[in-house]
């Protein structure tokens, strides 16, 4: 929540979604006992391969009057499933995630998870529910642990493992302090890919069903790379996963892609038959081939 309404400040964007009076309380717990689950860090260690659905509803939204920048998005993603979302700049692909995590509310239409509309979740119970992972770490001044656990009451054994588990571990052992060792604020001590492995551990101490992921752009050595790659694959694993991809090696190993084009889903489907399909994705892949091979010679050259 902490993270959340950093982001906000950040990004100066005012969260103005109100809880309702009477918000359907523990919706996730019903018979499955997720809630229940969450509160015991121990038990929470394995998800349920049932749960985490996201469903868009012919949903329509314009952050003024009528000016439509998410236009009837109507998808299913299935409990387990990991998406990435493609499309040029402005196409609405953060539109979208910010309506997942209820930052913003649709202007027509519904989004339900597992079954249920968002709206009517308290906000707090939704973040417990998903993971959100956005471009800038946003890391804050404090020690290393308190950036992974957000002053929840993880223990230092548990930020180690998740730490362990998106590879950051190694690095936090190096700091003079470990564990203890100051951040600066935004972590402008540490490198793009550090920051990136941090808020991975961040997410993956919260174990959630879901995970949000706003993949941060900045070029990286191919040991980082590699580094990252495999915590990402890590945090996957037994949850869904919306994921705005920006790197080639993200992109072909989820399920499907949605290509957002103005607002508009106009291609869905896997890597290989998008790219067979010959539209928008294959000429966005080709480019990026293009921008990849570039980036290579002049690694090369250097
Ligand atoms: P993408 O993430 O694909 O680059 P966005 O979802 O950020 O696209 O943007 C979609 C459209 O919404 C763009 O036209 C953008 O200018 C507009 N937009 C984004 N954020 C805001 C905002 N806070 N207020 C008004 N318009 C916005």
């Amino acid at each position: 929540f902490t993270a959340i309404e950093r982001v906000s400040e950040i990004l100066d964007e005012p969260i103005e979604i109100r809880d309702l009076e009477n918000p359907r309380f523990s919706i996730f717990d019903s018979q499955l006992g997720y809630v229940d689950e969450l509160d015991n860090h121990e038990q929470a260690s394995s998800n349920k391969p049932n749960l985490g659905e996201i469903k868009f509803e012919n949903v329509w939204f314009a952050y003024k009057n009528d000016d439509y920048v998410i236009k009837n998005l109507d998808f299913t993603i299935h409990p387990g499933e990991k998406v990435a979302l493609v499309g040029p700049t402005g196409a609405g692909k953060s539109s979208v995630i910010r309506l997942l995590c209820r930052l913003y509310e649709p202007t027509k239409g519904r989004i339900l998870v597992d079954g249920i509309d968002i709206r009517e979740v308290p906000q707090a119970e939704l973040r417990r529910y998903m993971g959100v992972i956005l471009q800038e770490g946003f890391l804050f001044a404090g020690d290393v642990k308190s950036n992974i656990s957000l002053g929840d009451s993880y223990s230092i054994e548990e930020v180690q493992e998740a730490a362990a588990k998106t590879n950051v571990d190694k690095f936090i052992e190096k700091l003079p302090q470990g564990y203890d060792s100051e951040l600066r604020e935004r972590g402008t001590n540490l490198s793009s890919g550090e920051k990136q492995l941090l808020a991975f551990a961040r997410a993956a101490i919260r174990n959630p069903q879901i995970l949000v992921l706003d993949e941060a752009t900045a070029n990286l050595d191919v040991g980082t790379e590699c580094l990252i790659q495999d915590a990402l694959q890590e945090l996957l694993q037994s949850r869904t996963a919306i994921i705005i991809a920006h790197r080639l090696s993200t992109i072909r190993n989820v399920d499907r892609i949605f290509v957002l084009q103005s607002g508009e889903l106009v291609e869905r489907g896997s890597h290989e038959e998008l790219l067979e399909q010959g539209g928008m994705y294959a000429t966005l892949h080709n480019l990026q081939m293009l921008g990849t091979s570039e980036q290579s010679k002049r690694i090369t050259k250097s």
